[in-house]
């Protein structure tokens, strides 16, 4: 084949390469709807209240009660890399949370709208903002940026209107295109507004778990009937009870384990000898930021078939305190996985703890048969 003449190489606009970038971290709303439930965590609410559209494709709204942002904060508030978590790079290492890249509001507004409507405590109203593309927008074209001020509870409200650049109507249905809208190559992995909805419930029903002192609710736009629904002095079982039903509840043990040595704390609730099901469930935190653990998954499986019949697996909801130190923090930024420093060793005193406990309570069922 003759050679053809090379086309010329040019960059994409930083436009592209933002929504490239952000849609890369925000696969589907789901991971959207993370990244906001632990900001309103982390500023301290003890209410989150979270409405969706079309299982998120369309619209998610989420409302808190936690100390708000500063009015003066809110022309930079989704630009990349702005947080008021971390101010130094050596904090890198000893910070405790992962939401620390100031990332994810920057990211939301690449591939969406935003509307956030927030309140102070020292502030005399609420102030609401729009945002596109990182930056202050008008809500109308031809009007100003500027945030206005309004009437509102403290705390904060953020909207992610999924429609088209052209319109903040969220409400007029032809108005309004998929979350993706300039991320088409992302469509074909959506399914059903029906899957992402259960992934978002998914998400919420993990973290009011974890989170005890904080109510949560979940619904669909539109609906009366909440999917979930937890008040804020529920424990930590009853929330298991409201959200994954008695069956679970009822044979719960709790466990507790920790070593210095290993810099790590782990506590939580697993299912005993008694229960049973198809399919493993781990409701895994570490450093209070939901995740993902393959290894762990595994070594807890590996732990169980020594107590349960062939095929059976248990329900476990595991949160894991490690130092920061020792956690890798340059993870890739949808931080679903995470490494830290000797694994094997935590995950094994995890293990052994569990099995521990797991025969404790079958020797004391047989005991009481027996006597
Ligand atoms: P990060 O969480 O990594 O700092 P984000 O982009 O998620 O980055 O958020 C940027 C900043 O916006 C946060 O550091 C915080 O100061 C503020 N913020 C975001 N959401 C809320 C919220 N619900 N309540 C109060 N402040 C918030
Ligand atoms: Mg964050």
């Amino acid at each position: 084949i003759a050679s053809q003449a090379p086309k010329r190489i040019k960059a994409l606009d930083q436009d592209v390469v933002n929504k490239i970038a952000a849609g890369e971290i925000i696969v589907a709303p789901v991971h959207a709807l993370k990244e906001l439930i632990e900001n309103a965590v982390d500023a301290g609410s003890t209410s989150l209240e979270i409405v969706v559209k079309d299982g998120g494709l369309k619209f998610l709204q989420i409302t808190d009660n936690g100390h708000g942002i500063n009015k003066d904060d809110l022309p930079i508030l989704c630009e990349r890399f702005t947080t008021s978590k971390l101010k130094a790079f050596e904090d890198l290492s000893s910070i405790g949370t992962y939401g620390f890249r100031g990332e994810a509001l920057a990211s939301i507004s690449h591939i969406a709208h935003l509307t956030i409507t927030t309140k102070t405590a020292d502030s005399s109203c609420a102030w609401r903002a729009h945002y596109a593309d990182g930056k202050l927008a008008p809500a109308k074209p031809g009007k100003s940026a500027d945030p206005k001020p309004t009437a509102g509870r403290g705390g904060t409200q953020i909207t992610v209107s999924l429609a088209k650049k052209s319109s903040f109507n969220l409400l007029n249905e032809t108005q309004v295109e998929d979350l993706f809208y300039n991320v088409l190559s992302r469509q074909k992995a959506f399914r059903s507004p029906s899957e992402e909805y259960a992934k978002i419930l998914d998400v919420v029903g993990r973290y009011a778990v974890h989170c005890t002192g904080v109510a949560f609710s979940c619904k669909k736009h539109g609906d009366s009937a909440m999917g979930i629904s937890t008040p804020s002095n529920a424990s930590t079982v009853d929330c298991i009870r409201q959200i994954h039903g008695s069956a679970v509840a009822n044979e719960l043990i709790n466990f507790e384990v920790s070593d210095d040595k290993w810099g790590f704390k782990a506590s939580g609730w697993t299912t005993n000898a008694n229960y049973h099901v198809k399919k493993t469930t781990i409701l895994l935190f570490i450093n209070h930021r939901s995740v993902e653990s393959s290894a762990i998954k595994k070594a807890i499986e590996q732990t169980y078939s020594a107590f349960l019949r062939k095929g059976g697996h248990p329900f476990i909801y595991l949160s894991l305190d490690i130092d920061p130190q020792r956690v890798d923090v340059n993870v890739h930024p949808t931080k679903r996985e995470v490494n830290f420093l000797n694994e094997d060793e935590i995950i094994e005193s995890i293990c052994a703890e569990i099995s521990t406990r797991l025969s404790q309570v079958d020797t004391s069922r047989t005991f009481t048969t027996q006597s």
